[in-house]
């Protein structure tokens, strides 16, 4: 094992492989608040990459309802238990101390790779702590949709059930795609080497030559992203639309312009924002305060990595939604929970206008500016601590520029509308 540094936990980690950065690495950000589960992501993926004998059951992209569903069913709340039986009442935060390189304070408890040194699994020892999950899990993908927790106390008040700052009454859908992993364990598991991340753009790919099935990556990986193809005797997972990140969609971007994933594109409740944040050599994130991503994800800390304590590093980010029970978004999300909601239930101009670059362009955004505008009005907001604030809005205006620096969206908060003259008659 080596050691390396996972700023996610505040800390070094063991990791079976030396520490190596990609020069750029793609990551996402996931509005949960806005996604309405219309599966238009999903069904963009599979009609781009899963249609195959043998994808049967592959949904390289899902969107699940928590707090029961899951694809395959149960996948967190098992590796939850899993780790906390080998480490029993230690896995635990230290928030008093927090920086630049340990935004969310330190993880004392242990990670995946960390947890499987003692750990034995039938057929031999493990690289990180996992599971194969059965035929059975790989079914229903949205098993459970809508179902919500907690109940409705008297059905005349049922009004109280769902009050911000925290509903008693509550599901959210969560998306999930390959979150290409700074420290994957799909590849540390992988005994072909058959898994690697590319040094350009940080995505992780399985080679179909090298890959003899033997499912190690579909065990180790925490968030279940590789799956089987019992076609080809191989496992597939999520390839981050290369080609589009590559520029190499001549229809749409003829001039080499890095285009968002397919899911990414489709996506009807505008809560994705895709992009490539830059690294320096020793993996720390270049600072670069007019990069949307960068500002979110580093600077504002608003989007929070799904579950940082299995110890991948996962580049997919989510604003945590605010009706949810805190205990349950802290052990999905982290420390960072406070600090997000606080941001986003009443956001600040620039963050507003930052806001509005989701799914605004097919185009990855790699810089922002804004343009301010007048006054247009006030809005009540309800702070996390159950408080009460008055919002002041303006009507900013966003612009986004591509890799090569040219505007390719501008947004204004106030959303234009347009009245057709009345001289149009319907038809059936
Ligand atoms: S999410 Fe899973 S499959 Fe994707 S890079 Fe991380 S460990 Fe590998
Ligand atoms: S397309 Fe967007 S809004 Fe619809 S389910 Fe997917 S993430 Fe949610």
């Amino acid at each position: 094992m080596s050691e390396v540094y996972n700023w996610q936990l505040g800390r070094k980690m063991a990791y079976p492989h030396e520490e190596a950065h990609p020069r750029w690495q793609f990551a996402f950000v996931f509005n949960i608040n806005r996604c309405i589960a219309c599966q238009t992501c999903t069904m963009a993926c599979k009609s781009t990459w899963t249609f195959s004998r043998g994808q049967e059951t592959m949904w390289w992209n899902n969107v699940e309802t928590k707090p029961y569903g899951g694809y395959p069913h149960n996948w967190d709340s098992k590796l939850l238990g899993m780790l906390e039986k080998r480490n029993s009442g230690g896995q635990v935060w230290k928030t008093g101390q927090k920086g630049p390189e340990k935004p969310y304070g330190e993880f004392k408890g242990k990670t995946i790779f960390e947890a499987a040194d003692t750990h034995l699994a039938p057929e031999g020892s493990q690289r990180a702590v996992g599971y194969i999950p059965s035929e059975q899990e790989w079914t229903a993908p949205n098993i459970h949709e809508e179902t919500a927790s907690g109940k409705i106390r008297q059905r005349q008040n049922w009004k109280d059930s769902v009050q911000l700052p925290e509903h008693r009454v509550w599901f959210f859908y969560l998306q999930r795609i390959c979150n290409h992993c700074t420290y994957p364990a799909c590849l540390a598991a992988c005994p072909r080497n058959a898994i690697y991340k590319r040094p350009e753009d940080g995505i992780v790919l399985i080679d179909q030559e090298r890959c003899r099935g033997y499912r190690k990556c579909v065990e180790a990986c925490p968030y279940k992203k590789p799956m089987y193809n019992s076609a080809t005797r191989a496992s597939e997972k999520c390839i981050g639309c290369y080609p589009r990140v590559e520029g190499k969609d001549s229809a749409l971007s003829p001039n080499g312009e890095p285009l968002e994933t397919r899911c990414m594109s489709a996506c009807v409740g505008k809560i994705r924002l895709q992009g490539l944040v830059e690294k320096e050599e020793d993996g720390t994130w270049t600072k670069a305060s007019d990069s949307p991503l960068y500002f979110l994800i580093r600077e504002r800390e608003i989007a929070l990595p799904l579950y940082p304590q299995f110890g991948t590093e996962p580049n997919g980010y989510y604003i945590p939604p605010r009706w949810a029970p805190r205990s349950y978004l802290h052990q999905m999300f982290g420390p960072g929970v406070e600090k997000a909601l606080e941001q986003y239930c009443c956001p600040d101009r620039e963050l507003l206008a930052v806001l509005q670059l989701f799914r605004a362009s097919q185009e990855i955004l790699f810089t922002y500016k804004i343009l301010k505008g007048p006054k247009i009005g006030e809005v009540e907001a309800t702070l996390p601590s159950g408080e009460k604030k008055t919002q002041e809005l303006f009507n900013d205006t966003v612009l986004g520029f591509n890799k090569f620096g040219h505007e390719v969206v501008r947004v204004t908060i106030e959303e234009p509308t347009f009245e057709r003259p009345g001289k149009h008659v319907n038809s059936i």
